[in-house]
């Protein structure tokens, strides 16, 4: 089943529109955030490093200012000082633990610690260790124990914290601008201008393609933007010029079209006039302009029909040239034909009556229709034609009747009785014609 009918063509759907702006922001923050990382990786490492470094060199700093007391106070056994001095060890900053191992000759060593709140089983901060000397006269060197200084692991973790806190803060505000800026220039500089070419475009018909397409910014910059400005200037000016040349061209086609349905009308009048022209030349003797065979034919019927209808006379003339072989063979067939036409015009002179019908219906002989005529006027007319013809007196030297062209001419006139088609009266004209000729020619046999 043809279900065309039901076919529609539906309107395609505008997809929406996404943002170039949008994409390349998305990828700026895509990237940003890898490199964010990375940096606060590797700035994450350097602060750790310089917190260790920072760290150390205040442990070796505690170390210096209380080594010599604290071995001062070991030789002398002076425990209150001692226990003093590591509380007050223990009280700076950066110590975590403190750790100190007393060795006396023939004891076992002594082990005095202090530590700082709850320490972590994983230690990262540093760690210092060292041995105690004491000098008691210039020259002997004795070691009275080792000093072993941890740093302040929960000190360390805090000022690193703080410092990643910053980091990442900055990196982060760092990106955020970076995209925006770049998101804000992308905007003014391209997106701006591609949506004005868009609807530019979407708004061109053939009617505007003149108004150009202008970009609202500096003339003079000249990048990619302003070659697509060009391209499509250069486009509308391109088809512009190309509607109106097939505009043109349409009209030129169209006045074409108008000459050729002139021409086809003036053709056609022509063939017309001719076609009648044929019609006539057709129904019309060429060589006498005589009704030919044919027309004669038309004719006969339709006054054979009258004169049944209408009860009125009907004669036949059947008119032949006498020895015109013998014309032609003497005078040649050029002044044969010219002999048919003087023959032809005579006969018409003489039969020149509404109603009367002269043909030719080949050769050199003629037929005559007489209507309303009878037997009696018949061939007075048959006698007039001879006399016009004698009249005219066309020589005719081979002829062995007379030294002018002359008729045998043969008569017949409608018996309503008898007959009841034409070519029976016209069958009876011949037969008086054949014996005209017999009876010596230049004479009329009814
Ligand atoms: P008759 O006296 O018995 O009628 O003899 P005829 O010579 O007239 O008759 P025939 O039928 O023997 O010859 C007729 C001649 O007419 C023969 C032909 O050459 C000539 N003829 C026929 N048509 C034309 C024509 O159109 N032009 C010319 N010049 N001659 C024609
Ligand atoms: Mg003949
Ligand atoms: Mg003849």
């Amino acid at each position: 089943m043809n279900d065309d009918s039901t076919t529609t063509i539906s309107e395609p759907v505008p997809r929406p529109v996404g943002s170039l702006g949008r994409r390349l922001v998305l990828a700026t923050l895509g990237f940003c955030l890898l490199f964010t990382l990375a940096t606060v990786g590797l700035r994450t490492w350097t602060a750790w490093q310089n917190n260790l470094a920072e760290m150390n060199a205040e442990l070796a700093l505690i170390d210096q200012v209380f080594r010599s007391t604290l071995s001062k106070a070991i030789w002398e056994m002076d425990s209150d000082s001692l226990h003093s001095q590591l509380d007050s060890v223990v009280q700076a900053a950066p110590i975590g633990r403190v750790e100190l191992r007393i060795i006396r000759a023939g004891r076992e060593p002594e082990l005095v610690q202090r530590q700082r709140g709850e320490q972590p089983a994983e230690h990262r901060a540093p760690r210092l260790q060292h041995q105690l000397t004491y000098e008691p006269y210039a020259g002997a060197s004795e070691t009275v124990g080792e000093l072993v200084l941890e740093g302040n692991e929960e000190l360390l973790w805090e000022r690193m914290l703080a410092e990643v806190y910053d980091i990442v803060i900055t990196q982060v505000i760092q990106s955020l601008l970076l995209a925006g800026l770049i998101m804000w220039m992308f905007n003014r500089t391209v997106t701006l201008h591609v949506r004005r070419i868009a609807r530019h475009l979407t708004r061109l018909t053939p009617d505007n393609l003149d108004r150009s397409l202008r970009l609202d910014r500096s003339p003079k910059r000249h990048d990619e933007l302003s070659l697509l400005e060009g391209g499509v200037n250069s486009l509308q000016a391109k088809l512009s010029a190309y509607l109106e040349r097939q505009h043109q061209d349409e009209l030129a086609l169209a006045a074409h079209r108008d000459r050729l349905a002139e021409l086809v009308e003036e053709r056609t009048a022509e063939l017309r006039a001719a076609n009648v022209q044929l019609e006539e030349l057709s129904r019309s003797d060429p060589l006498t302009g005589l009704a030919n065979r044919r027309q004669f034919d038309e004719i006969k019927e339709v006054e054979f029909r009258r004169a049944l209808r209408q009860d009125q006379p009907l004669a036949v003339l059947m008119c032949d040239v006498d020895f015109f072989k013998r014309y032609n063979d003497h005078y040649g067939h050029a002044q044969g034909d010219q002999c048919l036409r003087m023959v032809a015009d005579t006969l018409q002179s003489v039969f020149a009556r509404a109603g009367e019908v002269v043909a030719r219906l080949g050769g050199e002989e003629f037929v005559v229709l007489l209507p309303g005529v009878d037997a009696e006027a018949a061939r007075r007319a048959a006698v007039r034609l001879q006399q016009r013809l004698a009249e005219r007196e066309l020589p005719h030297e081979a002829s062995a009747v007379s030294p002018y062209v002359t008729f045998s001419i043969g008569l017949a006139v409608l018996d309503p009785d008898t007959m009841d088609q034409f070519d029976q009266l016209l069958h009876r004209a011949d037969e008086a014609l054949y014996r005209a000729k017999t009876h010596g020619r230049n004479c009329i046999s009814a």
